[in-house]
């Protein structure tokens, strides 16, 4: 049992005053109820009205908010982070961005990915996220290009991301990716995407060990497991199909997460080999639902995005990455005054920070409408809090928890901020997100326990 008093606590409900949140022993929030008061001393002392004093609290804090979910993550990429930022002379891209990433694998092998995931992983918990969805196709590592994967590789990698989530204590849901063609149409895989490439029957093998692995209660629900295809142009229709059958069969209603729309180029070769866009294409053919999470969409069209409001769709919006890879806008004013649904993901890992993410979520919209405040509900006049409680809804629902907040039953992960004494939790939230001036973290509770980050 872990105890957390707060002088607020940011609830399904809303804020709450004096707060002690109790995580028990399963990992999941056994109760939230009023702090004890503080023993009084000369009671004590006097002998008069003896009590028992109240148990102490593990921490205090002067927030706690549910901790945020990183909805996408291929924490590989953090080795070359920061590394990918000069120009080559001819027209920089995402796609000039891709070559150079694949080029970063050539000298990847199990233990420098393990050694870069706890470095990520222990990087993204000290800067407020609590779990992350590894979306995950590097199932062959080092070795010549051109050589797919096999059952025995794509073991290693995943044990691999799994150990190093352990060690940073973030709870992790692990996405095993199908990835089977070069491009649309059936295209070839380039000798570089070969790693990415597992056979139909050792994707499914390698999900039926991860479940058996995953189902030990040791682990108290802190590997979790989705299935994911990587785009339509790496699945085919035929594979989406299987794989969704797969899904029925052995984890249904498991989360499903797919990279969708985030390049024109993509959109352009979508209409040309499956006479619809990506999104367009899925809503027809898949039974896209609140269990789906549709990476990016950037390039979503006005109609596509109110289909997936009207399925109760998340949609997961990387904006560090989708800036640096210059990506384009997705329309988030709109979504979000629509209701949809939304979660972050770090994506890249060129940012790493749960903050920086609305942040910049709410100055592009920003600078677009020429507007302040902009991503805001009707109860909640501030932009922190406002995307604070839709990114964490919409981040569980991606990681596969109805839970949209803090409150019994929901999972134990919690974030501890320190602020200064008498500034309203609203207003420490803010800071938190767009200036940190007074507002930093203080701690982290997961599944996997406390951990305190020094001033
Ligand atoms: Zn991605």
């Amino acid at each position: 049992m872990i105890r957390i008093d707060a002088r607020w606590a940011l609830t399904e409900t809303g804020w709450r005053p004096d707060a002690r949140v109790h995580i028990g022993e399963d990992g999941r929030i056994a109760s939230i109820e009023a702090a004890p008061a503080q023993a009084d001393p000369r009671v004590e002392l006097h002998g008069a009205a003896r009590r028992t004093a109240p148990e102490p609290a593990d921490a205090t804090a002067d927030l706690v908010v549910p901790g945020l979910p990183d909805a996408h993550c291929h924490a590989f990429q953090y080795g070359m982070a920061g590394l990918a930022e000069r120009a080559g002379g001819h027209g920089d891209s995402f796609w000039t961005w891709r070559e150079r990433m694949y080029t970063s694998l050539a000298s990847l092998d199990a233990a420098g990915l393990e050694r870069t995931a706890t470095a990520l992983y222990r990087r993204l918990r000290s800067a407020g996220y609590t779990s992350v969805a590894e979306f995950h196709y590097l199932h062959r590592l080092g070795g010549e290009p051109g050589r797919r994967a096999s059952l025995a590789t794509a073991l290693e990698s995943s044990q691999a991301l799994a150990r190093a989530a352990a060690a940073a204590g973030i709870t992790l849901l692990l996405l095993p990716v199908l990835y089977r063609w070069g491009g649309f149409g059936r295209a070839e895989l380039g000798p570089r995407q070969a790693r990415f490439a597992l056979a139909r029957d050792d994707y499914r093998r390698l999900i039926e060990a991860l479940l058996l692995q995953a189902a030990d209660p040791a682990l108290r629900g802190t590997l979790r497991l989705g299935v994911a295809p990587h785009s339509l142009r790496a699945c085919d229709p035929e594979d989406l199909r299987w794989l969704l059958e797969l899904r029925e069969a052995l984890l249904p209603d498991c989360p499903v997460h797919i990279h969708v729309s985030e390049q024109p180029a993509e959109v352009r070769d979508a209409r040309a080999a499956l006479g619809q866009t990506p999104i367009a294409w899925l809503c027809a053919n898949a039974p896209v639902d609140h269990r789906w999470t549709l990476v990016h969409a950037t390039h979503a069209t006005p109609g596509e995005l109110r289909e997936l409001r009207t399925r109760g769709a998340t949609v997961c919006l990387c904006t560090t990455t989708e800036a640096n890879l210059g990506d384009g806008f997705f329309p988030v004013e709109d979504w979000f005054a629509a209701g949809g649904r939304m979660s972050v993901g770090s994506d890249s890992n060129v940012g790493t920070d749960a903050a920086e993410e609305l942040r910049w979520l709410e100055y592009q919209a920003r600078l677009r409408r020429q507007a302040r405040a902009v991503l805001v509900d009707p109860d909640c006049p501030h932009p922190g809090t406002a995307l604070w409680r839709r990114a964490v809804a919409g981040g569980r629902l991606s990681l596969g928890s109805d839970r949209p907040g803090l409150a019994p039953g929901a999972p134990g992960e919690l974030l501890m901020l320190s602020s200064e004494p008498g500034l309203p939790p609203d207003d420490a939230l803010d800071d938190f997100v767009f200036a940190r001036r007074v507002t930093r973290v203080a701690g982290t509770v997961t599944p996997a326990g406390l951990r305190l980050e020094s001033a």
